[in-house]
């Protein structure tokens, strides 16, 4: 009989998981405490970016956080607040903004984007599933000339360290690359090695897949606790019965900590909380998925729609939506594109990416229980790193070699 595997979380990250234990043999059933994809996965960007190899840990990132604390329209701010576990979420953060942290932690980095975009073309090639798929690169563009210099920093490392090359495309040839930029912007790099979808279309599709392929989905099945005895989880007590398997995997992105705790290990994730407002495609939509860097705005183009997105706030789960970080989102686009948005508004949302403080996720056997399996913490780059992160868990759960060294995302690194 197949062994039983129950997944928390209907993520991406969950989603994935499902999809190689199930390839595996395993007989797989996803809960949710809410609805399957309806996390942080629904209405990101969808940039499939392997060339986003370096850590968020920069003392730039730094020293825009602590200005932030007074600036409320900063793109990436800490709210005022006390509170000791994010004091040292910081603490910890900043401690590895340096160039040694930023080659080992890229190179960890670059092995499970390279091996996710191998994985995400095989799918595609098979046929596995609709998620809009271009696999087209992404779009840099800077407005300024300094701008540009320090871009060109950031590529000539990524290049000579990482081996990760981009075509460089200067302001005059930007109008006619990509038809929706404006005249007088500096330049652009194009990573042709990237890629973007349509998120809540591949998380939607994906689960139509492998349900009929025999897996479970519950959704309004949240997890409340867990209990173990001898080293191993024997249930997890949910708000609508038991539910007991071989093996548990934990998936459940920004909500990690709590999870973690009930598990009895420490993963010290923070909430980063984003915005996106989808539209309908303006009349010269862009053709390219594309940042714009110097604002971290992120823009895509999708068959139905358009869709801008980005901030990185540090609230707590504050679900609210400021009208103004909406408008601020048109306006930064404005700087860039003739048509910073189309006509009619489809959605404003906003999600919580599960922030490390390496900026590295956490796949790994959960400290001290033989059974369960952690993967979280997946940062920006979630839709990116699920499909290897999937099949890196099925290898853990099936005590099979791995395709990609695990040890740099091993939970045991906050014990
Ligand atoms: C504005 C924005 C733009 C982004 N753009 C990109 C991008 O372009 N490319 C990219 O790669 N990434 C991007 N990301 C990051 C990406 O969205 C996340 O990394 C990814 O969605 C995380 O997936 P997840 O499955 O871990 O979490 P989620 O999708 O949040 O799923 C976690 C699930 O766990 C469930 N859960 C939690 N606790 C429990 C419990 N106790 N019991 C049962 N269920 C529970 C939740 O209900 C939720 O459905 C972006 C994020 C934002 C906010």
């Amino acid at each position: 009989m197949a062994k039983r595997v129950v997944i928390v979380g209907g993520g991406i990250i969950g989603i994935a998981c499902a999809h190689y234990l199930s390839r595996a043999g395993y007989e797989v059933t996803v809960v949710d405490r809410d609805r399957i994809g309806g996390g942080c996965s629904h209405g990101n960007c969808g940039h499939i970016c392997a060339s986003h190899v370096l850590p968020l840990n920069e003392p730039a990132n730094l020293l825009a956080a602590l200005r932030s604390l007074v600036d409320p329209r900063a793109p990436f701010r800490v709210r005022p607040q006390w509170r000791p576990a994010l004091l040292r979420w910081f603490w910890e953060f900043s401690r590895r903004c340096n160039h040694r942290h930023a080659l080992s932690a890229g190179s960890a980095m670059q092995s499970i984007l390279g091996a996710s975009i191998l994985e995400y073309e095989a799918l595609f090639e098979a046929r596995e599933f609709e998620a809009q798929w271009q696999p087209i690169g992404l779009l840099y563009v800077l407005r300024s000339r300094r701008g540009m210099q320090r871009f060109a920093a950031q590529d000539a490392m990524l290049r000579d360290t990482f081996g990760i090359a981009a075509t460089r495309l200067e302001g005059g040839e930007l109008p006619e690359f990509d038809a929706a930029l404006r005249p007088g912007l500096a330049g652009g790099f194009l990573y042709e090695g990237d890629a973007f979808l349509r998120p809540d279309a591949l998380t939607r599709n994906w689960t139509r897949r492998l349900v009929s392929r025999g897996v479970r989905f519950e959704e309004n099945r949240g997890v409340q606790g867990i209990e173990s005895t001898a080293g191993k989880i024997t249930r997890l007590l949910t708000d609508a019965g038991d539910v007991t398997a071989d093996h548990y995997v934990f998936a459940s992105g920004a909500w990690s900590k709590a999870m973690a705790a009930k598990l009895g290990c420490s993963v010290p994730i923070e909430p980063g909380k984003g915005y996106s407002i989808t539209t309908t495609r303006p009349r010269t939509c862009p053709r390219h998925a594309m940042l714009f860097a110097e604002h971290r705005v992120g823009a895509t183009p999708f068959n139905d729609g358009f869709r801008l997105g980005s901030m990185m706030e540090f609230s707590g789960f504050d679900a609210t939506i400021p009208s103004r970080r909406i408008r601020q989102l048109i306006e930064s686009a404005r700087h860039y594109l003739h048509e910073p948005a189309g006509e009619e508004v489809l959605e404003t949302w906003c999600g919580w990416r599960p922030m490390t403080w390496d900026s590295l996720p956490v796949i790994g056997m959960v400290p001290g229980l033989a059974n369960g399996v952690l993967a979280t913490g997946h940062h920006m780059l979630g839709m990116t790193m699920a499909p290897a992160t999937g099949r890196l868990v099925a290898e853990i759960v099936a005590e099979k070699p791995t395709h990609i060294d695990p040890t740099p995302f091993s939970p045991a690194r906050f014990s």
